[in-house]
């Protein structure tokens, strides 16, 4: 932890004063700067295209896609309106209605985000589901949201939907955007035909609009819900957080299959009229330095494992190109090393913005700013509307501990805007998650005497592994289907690149030996399955795995072991094996 501050003066930032917002923000307010729908109505995509067009922004660029290929593709916010109009129009025709569940599973192409619009248009529920997951994780989540509709490339259908197509009871339609296979239907053809006028679902502002799935340390991943009110908060943060400003070029690297690529790559960018890049590739420090420089980005927002890699490359990797345009850089999804902020800011002129939030919290919450004094390592303040504290939680008794540098769990005032509204049938897990008039983070965390935040690591056993919350439990399952495994635990370990890395521990049945091949037979088991997203990098033998006396496999004790740290209470230790 380093208490070495970056000053700052950024004095035509939309928050000029931190403390001053504080005191003067309502979400009444914040609400008030968008439009709402007659009656009280409300809805996501309303505010993000609709109300430009009609004030008048309409020939401005909201989209611009870079294709693999280096191609661009330029979409006005009148474009936008017109396809995201076509696309609830063929929706309807295909009998989708409102409250319905659209599910997508393609990578950063413009159907995605038309798909993504035009289904909040119609008023259907919008499920993002990342390219890179295997058949498994795709399987789990379309089944528990009850997916009604899902737009999909017939690459992707055919590895890794048409084998699971019989299991989805409540999937009708798939529409592909590439063409037709068995089973699927061509969305090109009935896009080119539809209308380009429909009216917006006269949604309320509790209606659900969203679904993302997280993953929980035990169980089935979590459909977390939110709700067309979450659009005030989207707006506000990317306004108050990330300084977006109307006409700014603005990029956000993450993927829409995760919560940021939604909340701040699709919703947050538009309803603060930017003009946003997407970039159809993958991490490329070459072509990221290019779509800086050439696209003359603004605000940029990115995450730790980026930045890391961007580092590695060093200094040379950048060349002559030059930034005068960028304003503004934030980080998100994992703990940025206070290193990474002093590069950014040797490196561009500006540090790097930590900010903190989760799936569940559906916004930023913890956030530095563009006027405040970044201290390189902390998560920042919390935005103004919200109330942070760290707390002690023992049995139903939470008490807030207010000493600086207390270490607690990180807890936050319910009530924002952007607040799940329950996991999707699991209203038990839900109530969980608040205790005492606090909604619990389950991040362990603490505050300094200035009310900066510093993350101290997760209260359970999650792993974040380049950005992506990863859940043991699911991964484990996977591997228990193989034929050879017996038990099996899953941890997730530093790494200097990706934050975490997930290693597995196997324990297999009888009859069965611990050689390379079998070691190599489940990585590619396990990477067919879950994908190389969520997949183990590495996977190690044990005889036995450490249990407690009631049966659960000691993870914290395989980690403390691999790393070389204190053991800790080890009283619940049942069998074990070194
Ligand atoms: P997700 O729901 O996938 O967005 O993951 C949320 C979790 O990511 C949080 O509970 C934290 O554990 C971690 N996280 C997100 N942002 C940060 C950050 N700025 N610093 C440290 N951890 C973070």
């Amino acid at each position: 932890m380093t208490d070495q501050r970056i000053f700052k003066a950024t004095p035509t930032a939309n928050m000029p004063s931190y403390e001053a917002a504080r005191e003067s923000f309502s979400w009444q307010d914040a609400q008030d700067r968008l439009d709402g729908l007659p009656d009280g109505h409300l809805n996501i995509a309303h505010e993000a295209i609709d109300r430009h067009v009609v004030a008048g922004h309409g020939e401005q660029t909201a989209l611009r896609w870079i294709a693999k290929s280096g191609a661009r593709i330029d979409m006005s916010y009148q474009d936008l309106q017109h396809l995201t109009n076509k696309f609830a129009n063929v929706l309807r025709s295909h009998g989708l209605q409102q409250g319905d569940k659209v599910y997508a599973l393609l990578g950063r192409v413009p159907e995605l985000y038309i798909a993504a619009l035009g289904s909040l248009k119609a008023g259907c529920v919008f499920c993002p589901l990342f390219s890179a997951f295997g058949p498994e994780p795709i399987a789990a989540r379309m089944t528990i949201g009850g997916a009604n509709a899902l737009i999909t490339s017939t690459r992707l259908y055919k590895r890794k939907v048409a084998a699971i197509r019989d299991s989805l009871e409540a999937l009708e339609t798939v529409f592909t955007i590439d063409g037709a296979v068995p089973d699927t239907v061509d969305l090109a053809p009935l896009m080119k035909d539809a209308a380009t006028t429909f009216e917006t679902a006269q949604t309320g502002p509790e209606d659900t609009a969203l679904l993302h799935f997280t993953s929980g340390t035990t169980g089935k991943p979590k459909g977390v819900v939110h709700v067309h009110q979450a659009v005030v908060a989207h707006d506000t943060t990317g306004r108050l957080a990330l300084d977006l400003r109307p006409g700014d070029v603005y990029w956000c690297t993450a993927d829409p299959g995760w919560v940021t690529g939604t909340s701040y790559g699709i919703i947050a960018p538009l309803t603060n009229r930017t003009t946003m890049i997407v970039d159809e590739a993958e991490f490329d420090v070459a072509r990221w330095y290019d779509i800086l420089q050439s696209e003359k980005v603004n605000v940029w927002y990115t995450a730790p494992t980026a930045i890391r890699m961007l580092m590695k490359a060093g200094a040379d990797a950048i060349g002559d190109r030059v930034f005068p345009q960028l304003r503004f850089m934030a980080s998100v999804g994992e703990p940025l090393n206070p290193e990474a902020v002093i590069w950014g800011n040797e490196t561009f002129g500006k540090p790097f913005h930590d900010n903190w939030w989760q799936t569940e919290t559906g916004g930023i919450m913890i956030a530095n700013y563009a006027t405040m004094d970044v201290k390189p390592g902390s998560m920042g303040k919390p935005l103004p509307g919200i109330t942070a504290g760290i707390v002690d939680v023992k049995g139903d008794t939470v008490t807030e501990l207010t000493a600086p540098m207390a270490m607690g769990e990180l807890a936050l005032r319910p009530g924002w805007p952007s607040m799940m509204r329950g996991y999707l049938h699991e209203p038990a897990r839900y109530d969980k998650c608040f205790k005492g008039g606090w909604y619990l983070t389950g991040d362990l965390a603490m505050r300094d005497a200035d009310g900066y935040f510093w993350f101290v690591g997760r209260a359970d056993d999650l792993i974040k592994s380049s950005g992506h919350l990863i859940g043991p439990f699911e991964v484990e399952s996977a591997l228990m289907e193989h034929d050879a495994v017996a038990e099996v635990a899953v941890i997730g370990l530093p790494d200097e690149t990706a934050g975490q890395i997930v290693k597995a521990y196997v324990a297999l049945k009888p009859g069965h030996d611990p050689t390379e091949d079998l070691r190599l037979d489940l990585m590619g088991h396990a990477r067919k399955r879950l994908g190389p997203a969520v997949a183990p990098k590495d996977i190690a033998f044990r005889q036995n795995l450490p249990k407690t006396r009631s049966g659960k496999i000691m993870r914290r004790l395989l980690k403390a072991r691999e790393m070389g740290l204190p053991e800790g209470d080890i009283s619940t230790l049942e069998s074990d094996e070194k």
